[in-house]
């Protein structure tokens, strides 16, 4: 294990505060994120909530733990709006489509992958499926029910919130009151088969249209959402593990009803820290799939949505999203990820200037308090902006060197230069990918392009200008005037 200065903290949001880690198992963590309902592209803001579970992955792997992360696909069972009514959102839209709902699993299963390759993510150790976990999942219904926290009824088998708090607190992650979820539900709930509102299905009826069904004691049906990921988690990771992870928008009811379904066969809490990433925006909203406002991964690295000025670099929008801390808000716009390319290029500019540095026969800074920064920044629960900052105070120190400011001797400058490469590669996971940004060299050339049109129209020479842009297109950049000069976007 490294020793470094500071041990790591990591806000709970269970308890609320940040807590020092302590593995279950010594140096063995046990990590569960949920993951992807793929039943369409994954958006930029999924892909901020993976991005931040890596760099976690990835800063204790740094530590020297051994992690066994588990991250799921959700295949089945999500249904519409996060409820228990309505239709399943893969077979929607493999009834859409008019393909197999496993041809719709397939296909966005391989989106995913390959966005969060694009990204730079480790794969998790395990990534285990709803659809493979179905006998697992109807054991546990089976002890839920024997446990007497659930019931059967038409088919279909409901958590009994209500039974179950009485012995147990429901609420205690998200901070909500029983009392209060019963009091706002009841006016919407209409007709409905649970004895309360605040119930959840653990196991649906599947009724004669439903595609994706399996029997079960109770009939031909399909698993509740949150039943899954107490089912995978726990095979792979045990009755009790260290983290679980999510979005911010699955604390409730997901996640709370993850602790309500092993708390009630188990009688322990399943999980030691729960961590929520928090939201990317757009135009101050939440990026979601169901309401349009998002942008795709490709969008961006293509520049090919309105929103955007220019293409992105996947490594430059990661460096974007880990200029913010996890837990805070973040709205994506055009401004903010100019600024991010900027201090991407300059931050790997200084990486390179590293490896030719003159050596001195003594030190004029303590290099090993430039490093404890870094660690201090990352156990501070994961503060990768103020990492980010530390980095940069190396960059500056690195230019001071040249200029003959400061000193450094080899061997510090060696244990520099392997510190800035761990945090900058392999902790925040970027590379060196979009050094010889194609986009760079492609801006530069098309500006070129972009001018000598803007000559020929005020020469009025419209054949040239209008070739210029016509040749372009059919090579599918696509020049685009707007109030503030002339952008492009690449159509292929
Ligand atoms: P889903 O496929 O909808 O189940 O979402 C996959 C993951 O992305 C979950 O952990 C969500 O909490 C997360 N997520 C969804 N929308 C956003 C967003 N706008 N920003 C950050 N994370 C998000
Ligand atoms: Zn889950």
């Amino acid at each position: 294990m490294h020793k470094t200065a500071s041990s790591l903290h990591i806000f709970n949001s269970l308890s609320g505060q940040k807590e020092p880690f302590a593995p279950i198992e010594n140096e063995q963590v046990g990590m569960y994120v949920c993951g992807p309902t793929v039943y369409s592209n994954v958006h930029l803001g999924n892909c901020r909530t993976f991005i931040s579970f890596d760099l976690v992955y990835r800063y204790l792997k740094h530590l020297g733990y051994s992690v066994r992360y588990v991250r799921n696909i959700t295949d089945a069972g999500h249904l519409e709006n996060d409820a228990d009514e309505g239709e399943d959102r893969i077979s929607k839209k493999a009834r859409v489509e008019q393909i197999e709902p496993m041809e719709v699993v397939q296909k966005y299963t391989v989106d995913f992958h390959q966005t969060l390759a694009a990204f730079n993510t480790l794969a998790p150790n395990i990534e285990p499926t709803a659809t493979g976990h179905i006998i697992e999942q109807i054991e546990i219904v089976k002890r839920i029910l024997k446990a007497g926290f659930a019931y059967e009824i038409n088919g279909s088998v409901y958590f009994d919130v209500e039974k179950y708090n009485a012995s147990n607190h429901y609420g205690i992650l998200s901070g909500r009151k029983l009392e209060d979820m019963i009091h706002n539900t009841r006016v919407l709930s209409g007709q409905n088969e649970k004895r309360a509102p605040q119930d959840f299905a653990l196991w649906k009826k599947a009724e004669p249209q439903h595609i994706m069904r399996w029997p079960s004691p109770w009939g031909d049906g399909f698993p509740g959402w949150h039943l899954e990921c107490t089912a995978m988690s726990t095979k792979y990771l045990g009755e009790q593990f260290d983290i679980h992870g999510g979005g911010m928008d699955l604390k409730f009811p997901h996640h709370e009803c993850e602790i309500a379904q092993a708390q009630a066969i188990n009688h322990k809490s399943p999980v030691n820290t729960w961590m929520h990433a928090n939201m990317l925006t757009l135009n101050g909203k939440k990026m979601a799939k169901s309401t349009g406002n998002n942008i795709l991964p490709n969008e961006l690295f293509k520049g090919s949505n309105p929103a955007l000025s220019k293409a992105f670099s996947p490594d430059v929008t990661r460096f974007f999203m880990l200029q913010a801390h996890y837990r805070s808000v973040l709205d994506l716009s055009s401004d903010a990820l100019e600024a991010a390319e900027k201090g991407y290029k300059r931050l790997i500019k200084g990486v390179e200037l590293l490896s030719d540095l003159p050596e001195s026969k003594k030190s004029s800074v303590v290099i090993d308090e430039y490093i404890d920064s870094f660690y201090n920044a990352m156990n501070d629960d994961f503060n990768s902006p103020i990492l980010i900052a530390q980095l940069f105070e190396i960059v500056k120190l690195v230019n001071r060197i040249q200029q003959g400011e400061e000193t450094l001797t080899s061997t510090d400058i060696e244990k520099m230069q392997n510190a800035v490469h761990s945090f900058v590669f392999d902790v925040l996971g970027l590379t060196l990918a979009s050094k010889k940004d194609d986009n760079e060299y492609l801006d530069k050339a098309i500006s070129v392009l972009i001018e000598l049109r803007n000559d020929a129209r005020s020469n009025k020479d419209f054949d040239t200008s209008d070739r210029i842009r016509d040749e372009l297109l059919a090579k599918g950049i696509q020049l685009k005037d707007g109030k503030e000069g002339t952008t492009y976007s690449l159509s292929s």
